[in-house]
């Protein structure tokens, strides 16, 4: 029989998963010599069994509380000195407000009178037996709790809690079982042991209730972990003025600064803190108060944070001068201060750099880099959408990509609202400050490009119509035209009518080159020198213009990972790309790829000269041809009202033969090079040209798609011989963004330089998920029927995805030793995927500019987990 229940004598903080965050940390004080009341945790491995069958391990239960009576020298609920004591949740994470606690457990009747003889206070008796009913009567017996506040409410009359007498607290507990009684049909329980066992299972049973599950899953916490549950003996805040209780921060948790942060209220119990009913004093005024108390209460805040290394939350009590703590635990705190805190520590000595890097995580370093708006800026929300790519942005509302740009070369921010974006709205993406669309999830067009350029979006705000001919949209009745000033908070998907006041980012500045002698700063400067030094993984960035690539640079990256051609042919080359569709003959063919090529000459020539000493991988054309063509229905609608010219004839006829099913999977990457004579070798040739007449260019040419390795073979002759013609090196490799490329990743190895994993195309044909329609169809089904706890297109998906990747490094390494090993999917710059790829041993990881620096924390935490 495994052990189910441990003192506080026999845990430690290391047991959070057996015990609890509280139980642990309880029993962690405890062995520190702290004053914690005695008592006991009861383990998840109890709740597990408990939710299976029902039972709760009594015996045990019952052994150690006869230990507590023992040296409490009182027994449970005794007629004439009572023990009473509480039952706390307390899960592996916390879950604030999601469970339950009993407090006063052991008054009756009966031991209520032994109570107000001990205690000397009748006040104080009926009060706490008050409060266990209510309690009790909430949360073990499911009555609404608002029937016990109204009835306090009542019996107050304007009064407060303070002013309240025994006769009244006696005359409510009258009230209160009353409400039992007519709410649930039976009496208040009155023997101790009944209550604790029923408050014990409530605890477990609080563990599924409606929004402890909500919470979990938006926390991504495992549902199967349980929580603990502890018996404490209670110790008394509500036992006069010379009393009272308190929780506090050991630094603030708002900057780390040391400093005295609490709350404190006099002659209260428990919740009362929190809940708001009377004012509480700053802990600054126990010092007054009780000074004896607070110069404990600060000895013991300083040692656990020397002990906790850390910065800690408590909770405390204090029963006539004498003080209890009741709770610590590594406290919360905000992005800029987990920053200042680690470097506060190290300054201190309580930690080395290696531990400060350990403490903040790359999302929050992600959030330090986004504007934001002023706290309390007081603007009401006009509507909600999907918080796609965070920041702050305001402007006027515009509602195309060419008034976009028109406006923003005046020199205005505009926000471009769309129903939703395509390849063509890139141009006023970028004019734009932000960006809004009514459709769309967070996958979407919108949101994964407004994502990799750092801007702020929100997405999918559906009560949004937008009526881009006439220049506006509207919420209801409120009209916005073009021209008027909106805010959007792609942190919270919240849309603002008018101006709400931005602030931008320090550490952004910092990462441009910007000094500061910021407090917050200076520590991102530390811990970012540090993850640099620590890391294994390089960290390249997905960028495709020469101001892209020299942000790349600024903000640390060693090369770029993935440069897409596709982008160069939009614009004013669309015509020249049209020619090509169009060619009736070789010689067209070729007099419209021979237009193209110096101009794509000239792109890699600014990126070259951009990364200067660093590679740039450079992937050849991907997309299907037909993207490069105008929306079939605007032409057909523009041939058959004869308003076409001849050339739209012939490109709609083109878009009619290009049309496919599931362009996904059809003529696109490397089949298109194979199909299209010419339009490879143009590429190949314009980065042979472009590199020699450089300074030190690494070109690397990746192809795209590449399913079997005699694609590859194909293609690469013809490179290769270009190359050679130029009298240039350079790598070339090849994208693993097919399953099949994966599972024959040794044999694609004998013809490819290096591996990229396209992490995006990767998981869409491994899941078999249309990336461009599953996020809206059923992905928020999957992810409340926990199917997956986070997008496999945010999060590589380890066990299916993951494990392709790992038979790609393992038989790719093993065919062809020192292969270079990358990824340049959105995934290059998520947390978690990071570390996956240190875990595989890829050389690099590749992402867009702004994620660059998440990526190199992330390596750095990677390498030292
Ligand atoms: P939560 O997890 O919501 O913080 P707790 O189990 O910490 O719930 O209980 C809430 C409050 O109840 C504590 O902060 C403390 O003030 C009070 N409390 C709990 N146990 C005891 C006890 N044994 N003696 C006195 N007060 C207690
Ligand atoms: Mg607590
Ligand atoms: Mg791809």
């Amino acid at each position: 029989m495994p052990k189910l229940v441990y003192d506080f004598t026999e845990g430690n903080k290391d047991l959070k998963g057996l015990l609890g965050g509280k139980g642990a940390n309880l029993a962690e004080m405890t062995n520190l010599g702290l004053p914690v009341p005695p008592g006991f945790t009861i383990t998840t491995d109890a709740c597990r069994s408990y939710m299976a069958d029902g039972s709760i391990p009594a015996d045990e239960i019952g052994t150690h509380l006869e230990k507590l009576e023992a040296a409490m020298g009182k027994k449970l609920g005794d007629p004439d000195d009572p023990l009473l004591v509480s039952v706390r949740s307390g899960a592996k994470f916390s879950m604030p407000g999601m469970m339950e606690t009993v407090l006063n457990i052991g008054l009756n009747d009966r031991s209520v009178l032994g109570l107000v003889r001990q205690s000397g206070s009748e006040r104080f008796a009926w009060d706490s037996y008050r409060r266990l009913i209510q309690m009790f009567g909430k949360t073990v017996m499911d009555i609404d709790g608002d029937l016990f506040e109204e009835a306090i409410d009542e019996l107050k009359a304007g009064r407060t809690d303070l002013d309240l007498t025994a006769g009244d607290f006696e005359a409510l507990v009258g009230t209160y079982k009353e409400i039992v009684r007519r709410e649930k049909g039976r009496d208040f329980p009155e023997d101790p042991k009944e209550q604790m066992e029923l408050a014990i299972k409530a605890v477990f049973d609080s563990w599924n209730a409606p929004r402890a599950i909500l919470y979990r899953r938006q926390e991504r916490i495992p549902a199967d972990l349980g929580t603990a549950v502890n018996v404490v003996a209670m110790v008394f805040g509500n036992l006069g003025m010379d009393s009272g209780t308190g929780v506090a921060f050991t630094r603030d948790p708002a900057t780390g600064h040391q400093g005295v942060y609490g709350d404190y209220l006099q002659n209260a119990q428990g919740e009362d803190v929190v809940a708001g009913i009377r004012n509480t004093v700053p802990l600054q005024h126990l010092q007054e108060i009780d000074p004896h108390s607070y110069a404990e209460l600060m000895d013991i805040m300083a040692k656990l944070e020397g002990h906790y290394r850390d910065l800690c939350d408590i909770e405390f009590t204090i029963e006539r001068g004498k003080l209890w703590m009741l709770q610590t635990r590594v406290g919360k705190r905000t992005a800029g201060a987990a920053f200042c805190i680690a470097t506060q520590l190290v300054d201190e000595g309580l930690i080395d750099l290696d531990e400060a890097v350990r403490r903040v995580t790359g999302d929050q370093l992600a959030q330090l880099m986004f504007p934001r708006f002023a706290a309390d800026h007081g603007n009401t929300v006009l509507t909600r959408g999907m918080n796609a790519s965070p920041g702050a942005a305001v402007g006027r509302a515009v509602f195309s990509s060419a008034r976009a740009a028109e406006l923003a070369a005046e020199g205005q921010d505009v926000i471009l609202v769309r129903r939703e974006t395509n390849p063509d709205d890139l141009a006023g993406m970028i004019a734009a400050r932000g960006v809004l669309t009514s459709r769309g999830g967070k996958t979407s067009h919108a949101a994964v490009v407004a994502r990799g350029m750092g801007k702020t979006c929100v997405c999918g705000a559906e009560e949004i119509e937008v009526d881009a001919k006439a220049g506006r949209f509207t919420v209801g009745d409120v009209v916005v035209q073009e021209g008027d000033v909106i805010s959007i908070d792609g942190g919270t998907g919240c849309v603002y009518l008018g101006e709400v006041p931005v602030v931008a980012s320090p550490v952004v500045e910092y990462f441009e080159g910007r000094p500061s002698d910021d407090e917050l700063v200076r520590a991102v400067d530390l811990v970012m020198k540090h993850a640099d030094a620590r890391r294994r993984l390089d960290v390249r960035a997905n960028a495709d213009t020469p101001d892209d690539a020299a942000r790349a640079r600024r903000f640390g990256a060693s090369g770029i990972g993935l440069c897409r051609t596709e982008h160069m042919f939009l614009g004013d080359r669309r015509v020249l790309i049209e020619d090509l569709i169009l060619a009736g003959t070789a010689e067209e063919r070729q007099a419209a790829l021979d237009a193209l090529e110096p101009l794509q000459k000239a792109d890699f020539a600014g990126l070259f000269a951009a990364m200067k000493g660093l590679p740039v991988t450079i992937r050849l054309i991907d997309p299907p041809l037909h993207e490069f063509l105008p929306d079939i229905i605007d032409l057909s609608v523009k041939v058959a009202t004869g308003k076409g010219t001849k050339k739209d004839r012939r490109l709609l006829e083109a878009v009619q033969r290009l049309h496919e099913q599931n362009p996904m999977l059809g003529l696109r990457g490397v089949r298109l090079g194979l199909v299209v004579p010419g339009l490879f070798a143009m590429q190949v040739r314009a980065i042979a040209e472009a590199a020699k007449a450089a300074d030190d260019a690494k070109p690397e040419i990746m192809i795209p798609l590449v399913g079997a390795v005699q694609e590859l073979e194909s293609v690469r002759e013809e490179a290769r011989r270009i190359l050679a013609e130029v009298g240039v090196d350079a790598l070339i490799g090849t994208m693993i963004e097919v399953p099949r490329a994966a599972l024959t990743a040794g044999q694609i190895a004998e013809a490819a330089e290096f591996f990229s994993f396209g992490t995006n195309d990767l998981t869409q044909m491994t899941w078999g998920f249309s990336r461009d329609d599953v996020e809206a169809a059923f992905f928020g089904t999957y992810l409340d029927k926990g199917i997956f706890g986070v997008s496999p297109f945010e999060s590589l998906d380890r066990d299916g995805v993951g494990r392709l990747m790992r038979v790609a490094v393992e038989e790719g390494r093993r065919a062809r030793p020192g292969l270079k090993l990358g990824i340049c999917g959105e995934h290059g710059g998520d947390p978690a995927s990071v570390r996956f790829c240190h875990e595989i041993g890829l050389d690099y990881v590749s992402c867009s500019p702004f994620r660059v620096p998440v990526a190199r924390l992330e390596a750095g935490r990677a390498a030292l987990m």
